[in-house]
């Protein structure tokens, strides 16, 4: 029997509230998510959200810009200050958008691009056609991966200059080397093949995604310093979110690229979100580096602290982890999609994860071998190296010991009460996850 609208009403709002109330009670480790301050939630309820503004600031196709052009100004100096970047594009929705609005500004339909594979971290935006990926899918790009080094968890820099000789040698159009992507624990050999690709006629793009935080923070690399043409990201990993994209790159190429992001790939660009990014921004110059230097320090920790536990973290050899980013060969104990469930249920919230020779061993993404944890979002909450040797703990009573995940949630609620508040940002008065209601 269908409801009464009002009963899926109450009932969505319902649900939300239980989310939120989840939330406030559970241990977020997922690579890619990240809590906004109540400042950046304050801002995307803002009317900003029911405008529309096409185009760049000072040449809208719109009426009504007269504050809103006023914001995307500062929200692109503050993008400008955070990378050192000559040149920034607020404007991109989602990080895959940030990528379609490269692929359209520097490459043509049947051109080649080097990317990550995604069982070696690379995402699905900058995947092929038979895989479903944006960039053989949409952008008709042929996809050549960067040879990959498990021990070493990083691009294998001999093989793929052997690999781009071969490809010209082919007739391949190589005009893209997509550096970056989702399982990044090392920072990437540009500054070693740069000139390789440049030297093809290639533009070099580094897909900040995950590790922009990182970057503006000066604790990763700087693609922009070591060879980039043009670096794209998510304002929302390791940034201070909202959800959105943006693209930052060199003055020469500030036409092109603006082109690409209107009209190529957005018309309305959620006014809204580019509020919540101008603040998030301001917020990262203020707090971004001590935030990205606790977040690097947590992932060794929650690294070195399972590793302890019998955990077999993977680029042991490098130190585990230089980002974010922490990953598990988790075979020993079962498959990361059913540990993901168990520990889910614990409410220890991470993610399953495909591993460089999983698809070899007969594994796929449903249920691979592996799980990725990231630091970001329990640092945001202001936990410290110790609280990862905790977390290492519970997730060892449930992975190693076979402890129920019933009893580990009791703990997990429990530990979870020291940590309220969003850190790193000016004004934190609401509590982390807390529902607001205006209605
Ligand atoms: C998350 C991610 C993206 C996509 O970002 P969205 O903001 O989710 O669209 C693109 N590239 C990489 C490497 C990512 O990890």
């Amino acid at each position: 029997m269908s409801k009464a609208p009002k009963e899926y009403y109450d009932e969505i709002f319902q649900l939300i509230e239980q989310h939120h109330k989840w939330f406030s009670n559970s241990i977020p480790l997922v690579a890619s998510e990240n809590t906004p301050s109540p400042a950046v939630r304050e801002v995307i309820m803002s009317d900003f959200g029911s405008r529309y503004a096409e185009g760049w600031p000072g040449e809208r196709l719109y009426a009504g810009c007269t504050y809103i052009d006023k914001v995307e100004l500062i929200a692109i100096e503050l993008a400008k200050k955070l990378f050192r970047a000559e040149f920034a594009d607020v404007r991109p929705v989602s990080g895959v958008c940030a990528n379609l609005v490269v692929y359209t500004a520097f490459t043509d339909a049947g051109d080649t691009m080097f990317s990550l594979s995604i069982p070696s971290g690379g995402h699905i935006s900058t995947g092929r056609k038979s895989l479903g990926g944006t960039a053989g899918s949409v952008s008709r790009l042929e996809v050549e991966n960067f040879p990959f080094n498990v021990n070493e968890m990083n691009i294998d820099v001999d093989e793929t200059k052997k690999k781009v000789k071969q490809a010209i040698s082919e007739g391949k159009k190589v005009k893209l080397a997509m550096f970056g992507g989702s399982v990044l624990t090392q920072p990437h050999p540009l500054k070693e093949l740069a000139d390789v690709f440049h030297e093809v006629g290639a533009k070099v793009c580094y897909d900040g995604a995950h590790v922009a935080g990182l970057i503006a923070g000066g604790l990763f690399q700087d693609p922009l310093r070591e060879g980039a043409d043009v670096m794209s990201m998510s304002t929302h990993k390791t940034l201070f979110g909202p959800q959105g994209g943006c693209v930052v790159s060199f003055d020469k190429y500030a036409e092109i690229i603006k082109k690409a992001t209107f009209p190529a790939n957005v018309s309305n660009h959620h006014l809204h979100h580019v509020c919540g990014k101008a603040i998030a921004f301001a917020e990262f110059l203020e707090f971004g580096r001590d935030y990205a230097l606790q977040v690097v320090k947590n992932a060794k920790a929650l690294a070195q602290s399972l590793y302890e536990r019998g955990f077999q973290v993977l680029g042991e050899k490098k130190g585990f982890t230089q980002s974010h980013i922490v990953l598990v060969d988790i075979t020993k104990y079962g498959l990361g999609g059913d540990l993901e469930k168990k520990l889910e249920r614990a409410n220890i919230i991470l993610n399953r994860n495909l591993l460089a020779y999983d698809l070899k061993q007969n594994r796929h993404y449903q249920n691979p071998g592996g799980i990725r944890l990231g630091s970001q979002e329990c640092t945001r909450l202001g936990m410290k190296e110790n609280d990862m040797g905790y977390i290492a703990e519970l997730i060892a009573r449930i992975v190693v010991k076979g402890e129920d995940p019933e009893r580990v949630k009791k703990d997990v609620i429990d530990f979870r009460k020291n940590f309220n508040k969003v850190h790193y940002c000016f004004d934190s008065v609401r509590k982390a996850y807390e529902y607001i209601r205006i209605r």
